[in-house]
């Protein structure tokens, strides 16, 4: 399989200028540097008046919130057989055209020829989690 598009990991880091309404619920944030300054000049008018209402009291608890998202996107690559897209994200990638590959994008055997004998598990080969109950697969 030609390889389209490689699976890249991605790391983002965010800071937040939070500000809660003591007693009322709530609250507001802002994208912020690590150290909580913002550029108030880029913020769409709506957030600024926001943001301003916050300074002026409206909100008092003040602090920087730091969140981190890791996540990944698959690699995608060209079907050997009918050259359509196939997003290679888990054991078993299916193309629509029937053929199988592997997440490394190599092709598989056809699947009359997949079992035990190979070390896959049936929920290997079906790309279900083998811990959820079947009831609860839709
Ligand atoms: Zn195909």
């Amino acid at each position: 399989m030609r390889i389209l598009k490689r699976r890249t990991h991605h790391h983002h880091v965010e800071h937040r200028l939070s500000f809660e309404r003591v007693g009322a619920g709530g609250g507001y944030s802002f994208l912020c540097n690590e150290a909580g300054h913002l550029d108030e000049a880029n913020l769409p008018p709506a957030a600024r008046d926001n943001y301003r209402a916050c300074l002026a009291g409206l909100a008092l608890v003040r602090s920087v919130v730091e969140s981190v998202h890791d996540y990944t996107e698959h690699a995608v690559g060209a079907c050997e057989v009918c050259g359509r897209e196939v997003v290679l994200y888990g054991f078993t990638n299916a193309c629509d055209c029937g053929a199988d590959y592997n997440a490394s994008g190599q092709l598989l055997a056809p699947r009359e020829c997949w079992g035990e004998e190979t070390g896959e598990s049936l929920a290997d080969i079906l790309g279900v989690d083998a811990a959820r109950p079947v009831d609860s697969l839709e």
